[in-house]
C-alpha cells in the first residue's frame, strides 16, 4: 500500500448503510407481494437510557423498510424462567424471522441460557453458539452485525482483504472475534490482540488491515499504524472533559461546537491523529456504528428467505 503522501480516505459508514437498506427495501417489498412481509421481534428489559434509543431506531428503521416489528418490553424484575416463556413463544410465530433480545440484561437474567434458547434460524444477532460454528465453519448463516458491517465496508469500498495483514484489537463475542473469523473466512491472515498481548505496537505496526474494539479512547496513536494502513475503529467512547476533547480533537470548530451543546463528544479507538496516516479510514461517528442496524435488516430479510425456503442469499455471514 502507498498513499504517505496522498490524502486518506473517509470510509463512509452513513452512505454504505444507506445503499444496504435501499437493497433490503427492494427484498422486503418482494418477499411481502408474495404475502410473507419479514418480521423482528425485539425484547428490551427494564429501562435502560441507551438500550431505548438503540431499540428505538431498530424499530424505526424496520417500519422505514417495510419490516414488520414488535416490542417486548418485560420489566427489570422479569426471571429467566418468563423470558425463556417469551422467546419460545417467539421461536414458535410465523410472522417472526428475527429475534433479537436487547443486551445487556439485568443480572439475575441468565443471559447465555436465553440467547442459547433463541432458534438459530431466528437469531438475527448472530450469537447462538450454532451460528458461531457455522461462522468458524465458513457456512452460510446469520453473523453478528458489527462484524459484518466492518466486511461490508472494505468489500464495498473496493479495498483487498486476500493476502492483507489484518490485525483485530479486541476479542469479545460481538466483535473481536467474530470479526477476526470473517476476515480469515476471506483469506486475511490475521492477528488477534487482546489485553494481555505483549509489544502490542509491534503487531499493531504490521497491520495492512488494523480493527480496533477495545473500547479505549484514541488507544492506537499513530506511531502504531503502518503508513498507508486501512484503519476500522470500532470503537464508541464517550469523553466529557473538554480539555480531553481539544487534545483529540485541536482546533476543530465543530466538535467544539457540539461539545457545548451536548457535553460529550464521541471519540473511537484509535487517535485521530493517526487517521492521517493511513490510506483509508471509518470515522467515528459515521463509520462502523452507521453499519450495525443496516445489518441487523440485513440478517432479518435473510432469515425470512431461508425461512421461506428460497435460496439462502448472501447474508451477513460472509
Ligand atoms: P469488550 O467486550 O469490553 O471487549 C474489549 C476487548 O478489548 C477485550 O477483548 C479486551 O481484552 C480488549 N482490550 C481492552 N483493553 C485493551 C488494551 N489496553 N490492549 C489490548 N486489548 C485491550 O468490548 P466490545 O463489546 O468488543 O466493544 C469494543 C468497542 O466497540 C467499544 O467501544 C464498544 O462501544 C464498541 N462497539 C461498537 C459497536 C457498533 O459500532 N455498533 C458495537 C459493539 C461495540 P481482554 O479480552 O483480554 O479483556
Amino acid at each position: 500500500m502507498e498513499a504517505m503522501t496522498t490524502k486518506a480516505e473517509v470510509l463512509d459508514g452513513v452512505a454504505i448503510a444507506a445503499a444496504i437498506k435501499v437493497e433490503v427495501k427492494v427484498e422486503v417489498e418482494r418477499l411481502t407481494a408474495g404475502g410473507g412481509r419479514p418480521g423482528l421481534a425485539v425484547i428490551l428489559v427494564g429501562s435502560v437510557a441507551a438500550s431505548e434509543i438503540y431499540v428505538r431506531s431498530k424499530v424505526k428503521t424496520c417500519g422505514e423498510l417495510g419490516i414488520f416489528s414488535e416490542m417486548l418490553t418485560p420489566p427489570e424484575s422479569v426471571t429467566t424462567e418468563e423470558m425463556l416463556g417469551l422467546v419460545a413463544g417467539l421461536n414458535a410465530r410465523e410472522d417472526i424471522d428475527g429475534i433479537l433480545i436487547q443486551l445487556p440484561l439485568p443480572k439475575h437474567v441468565d443471559t447465555k441460557r436465553l440467547l442459547e434458547a433463541v432458534s438459530p434460524e431466528k437469531d438475527v444477532d448472530g450469537f447462538h453458539p450454532v451460528n458461531v460454528g457455522r461462522l468458524q465453519s465458513g457456512q452460510a448463516g446469520l453473523a453478528p452485525c458489527t462484524p459484518a458491517g466492518i466486511i461490508e465496508i472494505l468489500k464495498r469500498s473496493g479495498l483487498p482483504i486476500a493476502g492483507q495483514n489484518a490485525v483485530v484489537l479486541g476479542r469479545s463475542d460481538i466483535v473481536g472475534k467474530p470479526a477476526a473469523m470473517m476476515l480469515l473466512n476471506a483469506s486475511a491472515t490475521v492477528t488477534v490482540c487482546h489485553s494481555r498481548t505483549q509489544g502490542l505496537a509491534k503487531f499493531t505496526r504490521a497491520a495492512d488491515i488494523l480493527v480496533a474494539a477495545i473500547g479505549r479512547p484514541g488507544f492506537v496513536t499513530a506511531e502504531m499504524v503502518k503508513p498507508g494502513a486501512v484503519l476500522i475503529d470500532v470503537g464508541i467512547n464517550r469523553v466529557t472533559d473538554a480539555a480531553e476533547v481539544e487534545r483529540f480533537f485541536p482546533g476543530d470548530a465543530a466538535r467544539a461546537a457540539t461539545f457545548a451543546k451536548r457535553g460529550s463528544v464521541v471519540v473511537g479507538d484509535i487517535h485521530p491523529a493517526a487517521f492521517a496516516v493511513s490510506s483509508a479510514y471509518t470515522p467515528v461517528p459515521g463509520g462502523v456504528g452507521a453499519l450495525t442496524i443496516a445489518m441487523l435488516m440485513q440478517n432479518t430479510v435473510t432469515a425470512a428467505k431461508a425461512r421461506r425456503g428460497a435460496k439462502s442469499p448472501r447474508g451477513a455471514g460472509v
